[in-house]
């Protein structure tokens, strides 16, 4: 296990020097009331900077802001090719700050940096080069119609699709780049205004990424960006001026979000938790599945909407797979996300940290294993070493509710239909994995689950051409791939009497 050492790169140290303040109508400003709060290190526990507090005051003004420039600013005017280069120009600068967003990334959350490097930060630039090639692509059909009552007469009616209006995107800190990029790219190419809210853990990519949207062109006003806690994507939810909400986070925050949005009927979708089912079986290449099934739950620390935390396993192979998923979890290097042999960071905060490990310790007590893990190394830092455990089963709460850290439950199974049932009994329905050499039998469960992503000997696989959300209580519409475009338009009929 390596120690923690690393500090802030140098290379970050001026622009967390400056005061981070709110994006609102192209303009940098301080809160409303002039409050910051403290951006933290969670490898080190230090405070690397400060951001101004959002609140709904600041949002407020952002909605005001987004408003004018859906109304009256240039954007809609512009032509969907020009709309596009911008969009595209975003996904350049993006990349060509790869590394800076990548540190920002590994100082807020605790990612690794080389992990940042080669998944979250390219990602998020394909996110908007992808969303770019849209904006000449959105059409609306003509429609022959038959209206009985108009015995003779003659229509020409044909569908628009119009942009949904004002938007507020509310994120996430466990992947806060990307995350922003999935929210901000779609909207953007349809043509809508924004306010994000970052989450109030990892604010900074977002920050600079805002820095990026204003080099690349895009409007004043076009999007906002306000830093702050759970109050200010409250108030966001609220405002009757917002026309549409897009969540990603709890399914708790979520029920709340829906709430909120009753008001004015604003259009809502969510992206939400998961516990989601990864199957071996028994002919499954295994020098594959073992370290596939390992990578499922450990990547990003566990902290995966889609994590494959219930693994289900042929009792054939049970005592191979969960031996040889341990020894890749000891093999895994924790550490700071700087050092160059870290595989795995800290967990984003301390109340994430006492989350992880209240689950870790009420599972024990309820009559879990511990295989490996299970606890903290020494010194600073939200650390968690990646966990397995066995002795579990579907009524335990490890077993039931989202953990959120890097903690795998093994169960065996021996029959299939009864497999499927224990698979899809859960609220959730995001994602879910089989590993197997059957190719029917992989369509079969492919089929029968009951989840909104299914991966076949691979996890984790992300593009943004790839819709990806939930069934059941895990959300509501798609993100990323052509589906994305739905969460931001509106469909118009027009008839015209000919
Ligand atoms: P969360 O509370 O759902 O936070 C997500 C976002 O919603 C943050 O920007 C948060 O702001 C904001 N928010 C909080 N309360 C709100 C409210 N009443 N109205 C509108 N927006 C609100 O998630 P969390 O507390 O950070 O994490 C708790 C658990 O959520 C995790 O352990 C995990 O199980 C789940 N989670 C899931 C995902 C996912 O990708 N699906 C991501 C993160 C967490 P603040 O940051 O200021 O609170
Ligand atoms: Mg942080």
């Amino acid at each position: 296990m390596s120690t923690v050492t690393h500090e802030v790169p140098e290379s970050l140290s001026s622009f967390l020097a400056q005061p981070k303040q709110l994006l609102i109508n192209g303009q940098w400003q301080d809160a409303a009331s002039g409050k910051t709060f403290e951006v933290i290190n969670p490898a080190t526990e230090k405070v690397v900077g400060q951001v101004a507090h959002g609140e709904a005051a600041d949002i407020a003004l952002a909605v005001q802001a987004a408003r004018q420039a859906f109304e009256s600013g240039p954007w809609r005017k512009m032509t969907p090719s020009e709309r596009g280069k911008m969009i595209w120009k975003i996904g350049d600068l993006i990349e060509k700050h790869n590394d800076e967003l990548a540190q920002l990334e590994t100082v807020d959350n605790g990612k690794p940096f080389a992990v940042a490097q080669v998944a979250d930060v390219p990602l998020s630039a394909d996110m908007f080069r992808y969303m770019a090639g849209w904006c000449t692509k959105i059409e609306g059909n003509t429609i022959p119609i038959s209206v009985p009552y108009a015995p003779g007469a003659n229509f020409h009616a044909f569908t628009t699709r119009e942009p949904v209006g004002v938007v507020g995107q509310i994120i996430p800190w466990n992947f806060p780049l990307l995350m922003a990029a999935w929210k901000l790219a779609p909207a953007l190419a349809c043509g809508c205004t924004i306010i994000l809210k970052p989450a109030e853990q990892t604010p900074l990519s977002a920050l600079r990424l805002g820095e990026l949207i204003q080099e690349a062109g895009i409007p004043e006003g076009v999007v906002n960006i306000v830093t702050g806690f759970g109050d200010a994507g409250a108030a966001l939810a609220k405002d009757d001026d917002v026309d549409k909400v897009a969540f990603t986070g709890s399914t708790e925050v979520g029920k709340l979000i829906v709430e909120a949005a009753a008001g004015n009927l604003k259009k809502v979708t969510l992206e939400l938790g998961g516990k989601s089912p990864n199957v071996i079986m028994r002919d499954a290449d295994l020098s594959t599945a073992i370290p596939g099934a390992a990578s499922a739950i450990f990547f990003n620390h566990g902290q995966c909407c889609c994590a494959g935390s219930r693994l289900y396993v042929d009792e054939a192979v049970f005592d191979e797979v969960t031996a040889g998923i341990a020894e890749q979890a000891r093999s895994i290097v924790v550490g700071n996300g700087f050092e160059a042999d870290t595989n795995m960071g800290p967990l984003v905060s301390k109340e994430q940290y006492d989350r992880v490990t209240g689950f870790l310790d009420r599972g024990r007590t309820a009559g879990a294993t511990t295989v490996c893990g299970g606890t903290r190394p020494e010194g600073d830092g939200f650390f968690v070493e990646p966990t397995v455990l066995v002795d579990t089963d579907e009524q335990m709460e490890v077993i039931r509710e989202e953990i959120f850290g890097p903690v795998v439950a093994a169960m065996p199974f021996s029959d299939l239909d009864d497999l499927v049932a224990r698979a899809n009994n859960t609220t959730y329905g995001l994602a879910a994995g089989v590993w197997t050499a059957d190719v029917t039998r992989a369509h079969q469960i492919a089929k029968a689950v009951k989840a909104g992503t299914v991966w076949v000997n691979c996890y984790n696989i992300f593009d943004a051409a790839l819709p990806f959300g939930g069934f059941k209580q895990s959300g509501w519409g798609r993100e990323m791939g052509h589906a994305a475009l739905d969460n931001y338009l509106e469909t118009k009929a027009v008839c015209i009497s000919v």
